[in-house]
């Protein structure tokens, strides 16, 4: 993979930038860009656990970017590259990603330098376990402070050991499951969490497919149907993003890019076999003669939508004048480096920005928390009074008809689907929706309105940094 170009600032200094130009833009009082931009704390934890008859040493980190409202919130990544600067530059992401969706937190990230494949499920349960301990035992896990989610590399599982080391350390805490989220359903999760990023991904493309001009920007037109898409990472985020769009949408998946090479079929891939290869044999290679052994020179194929869904730093300063796609979606935290992102703009590109791109996973990760705080499902005292009342109307209907001298009756999916009152998941899915609609409307309204603002990426930043700015003038600050 090729990382950073040489003479390229780092992820951290790359979100800054970006920060810079929009603050530009607007008339912040003196000082309190400054104050936004820093990250407050990163917490740095080494510890050691016994494995394979030896003490083994991990360092971890927990970054703060900002508190102006708390909880604060972010994922937890576990991956041999994680360091400081990473962990800050994806707190402060989180921190504009929140109030960019307006959910009611601040921004955090934490990390953990391990490589996941290399450790069982025992001794990983143990590793997490002691990392959760050194975390909540700091308040930098807690249900009304600081609350971690899924990231690369983690998934139900951890979040769950997490959960459950807290609450062994705060037996009488009654709110103890809400201190993280992308938990297992059976353990105080919420229907939607795993699928949510790569869902919001799918609405927030569906969403710029409905306004004609903003496609029109990016050189395409129509709809998302048949439209030929190239995903880097068939993870959490880019497995669901590629299945939704190709089996709702009608998008066809023409290349899967992974860590050990790339399968490239114009036909369009099957995305659940894909994947399911992978889970078996730890990558693509072997899936098919589409196979190519070099992953990242198939990020500059020609295609309709690029989707970088694994990690940051991939379109750079080396690559970003090969990029063909005309509109790059990023699933992934930071895939575009801050001099990529000047060259595309030149060119035309349209970029929608990870803040909101990849929102979907932090909104229904903010309803898994309320759900946690109330106690109680979503949709549990209203589902079936919603399927008495619209039983009334069918019957109602039915009745006229049977009445009426002109005959006619409801088609048999009318009633299904009018009948069925909204469960968990309907909820979560329909509250997504909403939040990715809406928040794509607020950028899209600074981008559309403004002269001085020409991409959706400066637009994200005003909305949100105007938001965390209105915050900490509230505050008195
Ligand atoms: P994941 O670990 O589930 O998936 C990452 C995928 O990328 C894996 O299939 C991995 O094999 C692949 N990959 C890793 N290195 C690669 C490389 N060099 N080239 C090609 N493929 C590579 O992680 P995820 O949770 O899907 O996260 C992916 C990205 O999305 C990250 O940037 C993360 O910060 C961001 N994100 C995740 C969530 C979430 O809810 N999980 C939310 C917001 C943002």
């Amino acid at each position: 993979m090729d990382g950073n170009a040489v003479n390229e600032p780092s992820f951290r200094e790359s979100v800054d930038l970006m920060f810079n130009r929009a603050v530009q833009l607007m008339e912040l009082p003196p000082g309190l860009e400054d104050k936004i931009r820093v990250c407050n704390s990163t917490y740095t934890v080494r510890f050691g656990v016994k494995l394979r008859g030896e003490i083994k040493t991990f360092t971890g980190y927990r970054s703060v970017h900002s508190e102006h409202m708390e909880p604060v919130k972010g994922g937890i990544r576990y991956a041999l590259g994680v360091n400081q600067d990473e962990v800050e530059a994806l707190a402060a992401l989180m921190t504009y990603k929140c109030a960019l969706v307006e959910t009611p937190f601040g921004g955090s990230k934490g990390g953990l330098c391990i490589d996941p494949r290399e450790y069982d499920e025992d001794e990983l349960e143990r590793i997490t376990r002691r990392f959760a301990y050194e975390l909540a035992k700091r308040d930098l896990i807690d249900p009304a402070q600081n609350v971690p989610a899924p990231d690369m590399g983690t998934g139900e599982r951890e979040m769950a050991w997490i959960a459950d080391q807290y609450a062994r350390m705060n037996t009488t805490d009654i709110n103890a499951r809400a201190c993280v989220t992308g938990k297992p359903p059976h353990a105080g999760g919420i229907q939607g969490r795993v699928e949510a990023t790569g869902r919001g991904v799918q609405y927030a493309l569906q969403e710029f497919f409905r306004h004609p001009d903003d496609v029109a920007e990016a050189g395409l037109s129509g709809s998302l149907e048949g439209k030929r898409v190239i995903v880097q990472g068939l993870g959490n985020v880019g497995y669901h993003a590629a299945k939704f769009l190709a089996e709702e949408d009608g998008a066809k998946v023409i290349a899967v890019i992974e860590r050990d090479g790339a399968l490239v079929d114009e036909a369009g891939l099957d995305v659940d076999a894909v994947s399911s290869w992978i889970r078996t044999h730890g990558g693509v290679k072997g899936y098919s003669t589409h196979y190519v052994e070099e992953g990242a020179p198939v990020l500059e194929h020609d295609c309709d939508i690029l989707i970088p869904a694994a990690l940051e730093g991939v379109i750079n300063l080396g690559n970003a004048d090969r990029i063909k796609a005309p509109l790059i979606i990023e699933a992934a935290n930071g895939p575009v480096t801050a001099g990529a992102d000047e060259i595309l703009r030149g060119k035309g590109t349209v970029i929608i920005p990870d803040m909101y791109a990849n929102a979907g996973g932090v909104t229904v990760s903010y309803f898994e928390w309320v759900k946690n705080l109330s106690h109680i499902r979503f949709g549990r005292m209203q589902r079936r009074q919603e399927e008495a009342r619209h039983q009334l109307i069918v019957d109602e209907l039915e009745r006229i008809s049977s009445d009426s001298s002109i005959q006619w009756t409801l088609s048999p999916d009318f009633k299904q689907k009018y009948l069925r009152g909204a469960g968990e998941l309907e909820l979560v899915r329909s509250g997504l929706d909403d939040t990715m609609r809406g928040a794509y409307q607020a950028m899209r309204e600074v981008w559309r309105a403004r002269d001085d603002v020409t991409d959706l990426r400066t637009a994200a930043y005003i909305v949100a940094i105007d938001r965390v700015a209105a915050s900490y003038r509230a505050k008195g600050l």
